[in-house]
Formats: structure tokens, sequence, C-alpha cells
């Protein structure tokens, strides 16, 4: 049996200033145990990259960007940063395609997927987020849709782009509301993403993390991992908080 190391990825979003992260990072990195069998990554805004780099040195944690410039190299794409400049920083992750990125920036499949595509060309491994919105759970159409996210993926990149990267599912009506989705819900979502890529290679698909994102607290946290398809959380709101971010890992 494939043994999956749970990974926990703490998306701060637009949040925070240099006092508040600062502070965040000190306490999380004062508390935070070395452990094996569990992986953690920050994703803060870009200008607090160099912070959280400094924080982490000698400790358990990862760097991963929120999202990423679909050029490489460098040049005239003024308000853009790019995979190499992640990387410059230490990152080893970057959330590509997060619901909010889709929704209120226009990004659509085809644009996520050669973001995921860019990420790999700079030795970034994607978290490519997906998920339905209430309208299509309400419609029957979850499944629908978060096929067509993970295919565009699959055929721009190709199948074997998914040994280098993690899925999180974030159903859009639970991200940020409140709301969580039930264990048996999100279970059934993380099987139907990992049968698809099954179909294609059973190894890859065993191999992979698919993480679950949307208003996870430490209160929820330990149902939803004990889930045989749930590899782990993509957290909001909650990793602002250093005792609910670190339960969370603790959950995992
Ligand atoms: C997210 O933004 O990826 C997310 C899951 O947010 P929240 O935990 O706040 O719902």
């Amino acid at each position: 049996m494939v043994m999956r190391i749970p990974l926990i990825a703490g998306n701060w979003k637009m949040n925070g200033s240099v006092q508040s992260s600062h502070q965040l990072l000190s306490e999380l990195c004062a508390k935070v145990d070395s452990y094996d069998d569990r992986q953690m990554v920050l994703c803060p805004p870009y200008p607090y990259l160099q912070l959280a780099a400094n924080a982490i040195k000698e400790k358990p944690v990862m760097l991963g960007g929120q999202n990423l410039a679909l050029e490489s190299g460098s040049g005239a794409f003024t308000g853009e940063v790019s995979g190499e400049m992640l990387r410059d920083f230490g990152c080893k992750y970057v959330i590509v395609g997060h619901s909010e990125r889709r929704m209120l920036y226009g990004e659509t499949d085809r644009l996520v997927a050669k973001k995921f595509i860019v990420a790999q060309e700079q030795g970034l491994k994607p978290i490519l987020c997906v998920g339905e919105t209430l309208e299509d759970r309400e419609s029957d159409r979850t499944s629908d849709v978060v096929k067509r996210q993970v295919k565009e993926v699959m055929v721009s990149a190709g199948l074997a782009a998914f040994s280098e990267a993690v899925i999180a599912y974030e159903p859009v009506w639970a991200i940020g509301t409140g709301q969580t989705a039930l264990p048996d819900q999100v279970q059934k979502v993380h099987s139907i993403i990992r049968a698809l890529i099954a179909e294609e290679d059973a190894t890859i698909a065993d191999n992979l993390r698919i993480l679950y994102g949307g208003s996870l607290k430490s209160n929820n946290a330990r149902e939803i991992f004990d889930m045989d398809d749930i590899d782990g959380g993509l957290v909001g709101g909650a990793s602002l908080d250093v005792n609910e971010f670190l339960s969370i890992f603790q959950a995992a």
C-alpha cells in the first residue's frame, strides 16, 4: 500500500503586515515540531516571502507562492512575479488556479494549465486548485466540473506531470464561508479525481496527494483527514492563527 505523506499548506492570501507576519512566523517557528510523517508549506504574500524565508531556516517548514506569472525569465511584465523569483526565495510549491484567481481575475482552465506547466518548468510543485460552485453542486455538476478542471491540465501538461504536483479540492462554497464540506462529500470528490488519474496510470494516481480546502479548522480537520483519499489540507483563514494552524497540522 502506498503511503502518501500528508501536506498542510497555509494560504495567507492578501493578509498581514510586516509586523503581524513577523509575529506569526516567530510564534509558529517556536512551536512547530519536526515530523517525518507530515509536511508544512506556508504561502505568504510576495512582500513577506523574505521574512518567511529567514524565519523558517532550520525549521521543518517549506515555502510556496500564491500565484506566479505565465512568463518565465525576466522582462517587461509590470506587476508580475515569476516562478524563478519564487525559487530564488526558496519556494518549493506554488498555488495555481485558486478559485479566487479563477473568479476574480478571470483565470480560465487553459490559463491555469499553462501556469501549472510554467511552474514545473521552473522547478516548483504546483498545488492545483479545483472545485465547484454552489450552483454547480446544486445542479449535480460537481463531478463534471472537477473532472473538466483536472483534465485540462492532464491534456496540456501530460499525465506524468502529476507525479510532481498536488491537487487541492476546494469547493468554492466552502472557502471562507465557515461552511465545511462533509467528510463523505469530500471523500467522494477525491475518489473521483484519483479514479480519473488512475484510468491513465494507477501508480501516479496512488502517489498523488489530494488536499481538501474550505473552512478547515482544528475542530473539523481530523474527521476530514481520516478519509482514505484525503492527504492533507489547504488552509486559508485558519492559517493566520498559529494555534489553529498547528492543531490542523497535528491532526494530519
Ligand atoms: C483557501 O483560500 O484556499 C481556503 C481554503 O480558505 P479558507 O480556509 O479560509 O476557507
